[in-house]
């Protein structure tokens, strides 16, 4: 099989379990599922995977190349071999997932996930077609140049995504001991939360030890549930809408604010740079006119960016 048709493959377990979460849910709690919201899920879904097809037929030559010229090291056979493939593409997936929250331009393709108000099982389907030009694919480069074919690769980012559907609902509880191991719906339910206390934590894929390591985990709490979307949401079902309306900003915000720092910040900086810049400037017009002393326009918007903490963090 090709292993690049791993999830559309699993496309009838998914659906089929978004239908028995549907209707449990449906006399317990209506408004859980919507049809619209569903249905741009959906369609999300089906232009992330025809993206991500095309997306793979330049990638994988270029990993081929890699791995037939510049590799390192050859990965042994066998399940050494495969379990070294699991835990490096793991630990990528981390890096990958907590850069798409901190940096505008992977942000721009990683919103569309976080972007409903709502969560179930339809949400893994919620993806953006802009990843291959936000450059997932350059997150697992390092695993070509240690040993891992191509097909290994797609195959383990895959199953990676496809272990991840399963977490995308409110119907399971904390599970025990795996909290401590797995990525579980608990865990990524306070990952789609967007109350101060949950932002930007728990980025893991399918292990959580790497938030548990280096310092990005938080428990879901019994006492603040999670309010589910982005600070700033976007009220549209619209799947184009939906996909652009972070790079049409990104790309306002990177030809029209002043100054280089301030274009490189509003593409690679973290993506609520622009709201310390908006707060900045508009500070710098008030104390201009009361000509008091320190820095102005663009050193001020700069200094207070590198200020805020997460839980300023309006996105
Ligand atoms: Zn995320
Ligand atoms: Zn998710």
């Amino acid at each position: 099989m090709n292993v690049e048709l791993i999830l559309l493959a699993l496309a009838p377990v998914f659906v089929l379990c978004i239908g028995i979460e549907a209707w449990y849910w449906r006399g317990r709690r209506p408004g859980l599922y919507s049809l619209k919201d569903t249905l741009s899920n959906a369609t999300l879904a089906l232009m992330h995977q025809g993206a991500d097809k095309l997306a793979w037929l330049l990638v994988v030559p270029f990993y081929a190349w890699l791995y037939e010229h510049h590799r390192l090291y050859t990965m042994p056979a066998g399940w050494l071999g495969l379990l070294l493939l699991f835990i490096v593409q793991d630990f990528l997936y981390y890096v990958f997932h907590r850069a798409s929250h901190r940096i505008r331009w992977l942000w721009a393709a990683h919103v569309v996930h976080h972007s409903s108000e709502r969560l179930n099982l339809s949400t893994a389907f919620r993806q953006s077609l802009m990843y291959p030009v936000a450059g997932m694919w350059l997150f697992w480069t390092p695993m070509a140049l240690i040993g891992f074919t191509p097909a290994q690769i797609v195959g383990v980012v895959l199953l990676n995504l496809a272990f991840q559907f399963f977490v995308h609902t409110q119907a399971i509880p904390k599970l025990g001991w795996l909290e401590y191991v797995l990525n579980t719906p608990s865990i990524h339910r306070a990952h789609h939360a967007r109350n101060p206390r949950y932002i930007d934590r728990n980025y893991a894929g399918v292990l959580v030890i790497w938030d548990r390591l280096f310092g990005s985990y938080v428990e879901e709490s019994d006492t603040e549930p999670c309010e589910y979307g982005i600070v700033d949401p976007i009220h549209t079902h619209n799947p184009i809408t939906l996909t652009f309306h972070e790079w049409r900003a990104m790309a306002r915000d990177a030809v029209t604010l002043p100054g280089w720092r301030n274009k490189w910040m509003a593409l690679f900086g973290p993506p609520e740079w622009r709201y310390a810049w908006q707060a900045a400037a508009s500070r710098s017009m008030e104390t201009e006119t009361e000509t008091e002393t320190g820095s102005v326009g663009t050193a001020t918007a700069g200094g207070d960016a590198h200020g805020m903490g997460r839980t300023q963090k309006p996105l």
